[in-house]
């Protein structure tokens, strides 16, 4: 029989990484044993769901290369595949489990049900409710629930136990005796979750349920409903959660806002975010898939990141190419505990594939963001690609992320933006503006204008001067880019030109004498 998984999210307007995490193991798995994976969407809850909220998640698993057999968009032979169009055949199942005599109306009035929760509340023991109408016969179940359209409950048989062999969590029992009749179908006739996805794994014939942990709990009520409707069982795989890093939080959308670094939120106000935005938006929450795509992070890092979170292909391997990945997937190498993010080491994986790109994939990646933050203008022409390839090239190994142009690279395209403390730290102080005024000279006959000379040239003044090279270097970028960090300064001089490293040279020394008051750092 061949492999069908599936992924069922909510239409949230976001696709939170550790649901593609969940998503992508369902993947792996269905890849590596040739089968289907399904996406299937859970939007029973009318309320919360809107439309638009869909695309984030198509999109976000189109990004990645997560490609779904059968679902939206692509159909398959159990459409629709959407929960909210398949009402009618979660009310036929819960008839055939009338007349079975497995499910009953709920003859409780909602006070009724709110006074036994207050009395178990009161007496600390667990709220089980049993209906009355677990003792109708079939018939009367069947006429009670349609005359009076109640809520449909399901009679949980007592003095069972259920056994789990999880995938993942081994084995785990629960006894039905600590089980309620739990609501299946509302009286509105719309299912509940553990209802509606249990139908929905039967029709699809889904032979491996691998979800977040969080679902562990639903499983014997849904176990007990596969029982009700006459299937058999699919196997059970509970992924771990993935927590915050260094805590036992889950990664909330809330408090991963703190991983948007003084760096990332530059990033995006030069590219026309607002602080407001920035800080409300879920397409830029480092929660949510969308943030790692709008800051050029290559969608292989992220899969290799979240396929690593949590799974080990042996006890060392960091990089592991996506072929290798499908061809090793397994559950016994799937950790039980939770995992924990960790932003900088996805960060490092980025890079590692930032590498393996040639320095022309790599003009293509960042010339959408060199636009955006309107440093350049659309068409690029020749001289500017040119100068762009450079720049990459310059940058090397410093580039992890497309985004990562913006930091180590916006000074090539406009006028030095001078940080405060550097420039007095590095350029206004004592001696340094005579230092950079005499190295003018040297750069006004430097020839070739090129790396290795360029540096021959300021080492051979250094001595000459009997200065550290190093004063002058950092005081030469400063003046000529305003920040501290990027590519290496004799490559900074080399793109920007003799007449430009000179002009800005002298803006620097133009600054000593006239300070800016700007407080801008
Ligand atoms: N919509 C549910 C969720 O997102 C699906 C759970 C399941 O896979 O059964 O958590």
């Amino acid at each position: 029989m061949s492999v069908r998984t599936r992924f069922a999210p909510s239409p949230t307007g976001y696709l939170h990484i550790g649901g593609v995490r969940t998503a992508l193991f369902n993947w792996l798995f269905t890849r590596r044993h040739g089968g289907q994976f399904i996406l299937r969407i859970d939007d029973t809850d009318v309320e919360r769901n809107r439309p638009e909220a869909l695309r984030p998640i198509l999109d976000g698993f189109r990004w990645l290369g997560i490609m779904w057999d059968e679902g939206p968009e692509v159909g398959g032979p159990h459409a629709p595949y959407f929960q909210s169009q398949r009402l009618p055949l979660y009310q036929e199942a819960a008839r055939k489990l009338v007349l079975a005599g497995q499910a009953y109306p709920c003859l409780a009035t909602k006070e009724e049900l709110e006074t036994e929760r207050r009395a178990a509340e009161l007496a600390k023991r667990p709220y089980i409710h049993r209906g009355k109408g677990r003792n109708l016969s079939p018939e009367e179940a069947l006429q009670l629930w349609q005359e009076k359209q109640l809520p449909l409950r399901l009679k949980v048989p007592l003095g069972r136990k259920i056994v789990l062999d999880d995938l993942i969590r081994k084995r785990v029992e629960w006894e039905t005796d600590l089980l309620g009749d739990p609501v299946i179908l509302r009286s509105d006739g719309t299912p509940l979750y553990n209802f509606a996805t249990v139908v929905d794994d039967i029709a699809m014939k889904i032979t491996h349920v691998i979800r977040a942990a969080e679902h562990l709990s639903n499983t014997p009520l849904q176990i007990l409903i596969f029982e009700a409707l006459g299937a058999s069982l699919p196997a059970f795989a509970h992924v771990p959660v993935v927590n915050e890093p260094g805590s036992k939080k889950k990664l909330s959308k809330r408090d991963m806002k703190k991983f948007v670094t003084p760096e990332v939120r530059a990033k995006l106000r030069a590219l026309g975010y607002t602080d407001a935005e920035i800080d409300s938006r879920d397409d830029l929450n480092p929660a949510t898939v969308a943030y790692y795509q709008e800051l050029g992070y290559l969608p292989q890092a992220l899969v290799n990141y979240l396929g690593r979170l949590g799974w080990s292909l042996d006890g060392y391997s960091e990089i592991i190419p996506l072929e290798t990945m499908i061809a090793h997937f397994s559950f016994e190498r799937v950790n039980d505990a939770p995992a924990s993010f960790d932003p900088d080491k996805l960060y490092w994986m980025a890079g590692e594939y930032m590498r393996q790109l040639s320095v022309e994939e790599k003009v293509w990646g960042v010339v959408p963001y060199l636009v955006r933050a309107k440093l350049i203008t659309e068409p690029v022409d020749e001289a500017t690609r040119h100068k762009i390839r450079r720049i990459v090239e310059a940058c090397g190994d410093r580039l992890k992320l497309f985004s990562d142009i913006l930091t180590y690279g916006a000074f090539f395209f406009r006028d030095p933006e001078y940080d405060e403390s550097a420039f007095a730290k590095r350029v206004a102080k004592q001696g340094i503006p005579e230092l950079l005024e005499r190295f003018i000279s040297v750069l006004e006959r430097t020839e070739p204008f090129a790396p290795e000379n360029l540096e021959t040239v300021l080492r051979e003044f250094c001595d000459r001067e009997n200065v550290k090279a190093a004063d002058l270097i950092h005081a030469v970028r400063v003046s000529t880019t305003g920040i501290t960090v990027g590519p290496g300064l004799f490559d900074i001089l080399a793109i920007l030109g003799r007449e430009e490293s000179i002009r800005r040279i002298r803006l620097a020394l133009a600054r000593v004498q006239t300070p800016v008051q700007t407080g801008r750092n």
